[in-house]
């Protein structure tokens, strides 16, 4: 699909990408690129591309495609970098999680002849680095394109179909909206993980190795999320501010409600909430985004 499609940041995503990419054949060479020595040098040693550059203006010359994969608070610097060595024709993405914020710091950015097509993969682990990617961690999942309205029909064809290869449903959409979505679906969800495992990790009662001893339950499952890489997620929360206290607000609300509920001992209204909650986890397995298996499919 590609001669040349340069990788900026190398960490999961990056190297999924690379390693789904060689294993699909979607390119003739991979060049990658990264801030420090060590990660460029874990990369060589994974094998992940075919040339490796710490100077991201020679890594990008004569891509094809370029896809951002650092942390979204970087991307601005990194595209002010490489802007004047980008080759004309050539299409820039990024698999950032917040929409908006990226493209009001790269369009302004752009040189003319090149296409901007940004996209966030729905895809990840609580896993960092280049050696936690794996090559199917697209497959099955959405990937989210939200191109401005004047963008190349050409360019959004050809990022979609690459991400199609590599195993993802695309669905194309406005970046304000996609920010709402993905407030509630995955930012919200992660600032209440990490907020009840800092509580927890804080109580003057239960001593830290108490709750580590007897987290079998709903608080391990918490520290998963929580386990999430701080400088990536601390760039979501700086950049989908608005979305986030938008879905916040209507969480603390609902949070509030039950409060009530239990003070009352209202049961019924209990009930009926976790009923509902019930049958979204079912129709989540029913869409294929989730294993019917007990406990995650974990393995003791
Ligand atoms: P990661 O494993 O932590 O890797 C981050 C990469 O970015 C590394 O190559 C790192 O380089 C580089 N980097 C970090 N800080 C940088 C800085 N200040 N300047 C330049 N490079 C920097 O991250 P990831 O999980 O792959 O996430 C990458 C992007 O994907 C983020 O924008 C995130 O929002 C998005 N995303 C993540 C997930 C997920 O579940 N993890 C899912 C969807 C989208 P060095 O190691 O060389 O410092």
């Amino acid at each position: 699909m590609f001669n040349k499609i340069t990788l900026i940041g190398i960490g999961l995503i990056g190297s999924s990408i690379a390693l789904a990419a060689r294993q699909k054949n979607l390119a003739k060479h991979i060049a990658i690129s990264t801030r420090s020595e060590k990660t460029l040098q874990e990369a060589k040693n994974l094998n992940l591309g075919d040339s490796y550059y710490s100077d991201v203006k020679q890594a990008v010359k004569n891509a094809d495609l370029i896809i951002l994969c650092t942390p979204v608070g970087v991307f601005e610097n990194i595209m002010k970098t490489i802007a004047p060595s980008i080759k004309q024709g050539a299409i820039i993405s990024d698999v950032g999680s917040v929409k908006a914020h990226v493209q009001k710091v790269i369009s302004p950015l752009l040189p003319k002849g090149v296409h901007f097509v940004p996209a966030h993969p729905m895809a990840g682990t609580e896993y960092s680095g280049p050696s936690a990617g794996f090559p199917s961690l697209f497959e099955g999942r959405w990937c989210m394109l939200t191109p401005s309205e004047n963008q190349s029909k050409m360019a959004i064809k050809k990022l979609s179909d690459f991400w199609r290869e590599l195993g993802s449903q695309v669905e194309i959409m406005d970046a304000e909206h996609h920010d709402l979505i993905v407030a509630i679906t995955s930012h919200v969800p992660h600032l209440i993980a990490y907020n009840i495992v800092g509580t927890a990790s804080e109580l003057e009662t239960v001593s830290k190795s108490e709750v580590i001893k007897y987290s079998a339950g709903g608080f391990r499952d918490f520290t998963r999320i929580a386990a999430s890489d701080p400088v990536m997620w601390r760039d979501v929360f700086l950049t989908n501010r608005d979305a986030v206290l938008d879905m916040l607000g209507r969480f603390l609300g609902d949070l509030d409600k039950l409060k009530i509920a239990v003070e009352k001992g209202d049961g019924a209204a209990l009930e009926e909430l976790f009923t509902r909650t019930r049958a979204i986890r079912k129709s989540i397995i029913e869409a294929g985004q989730e294993t019917s298996d007990a406990d995650f499919g974990r393995h003791v």
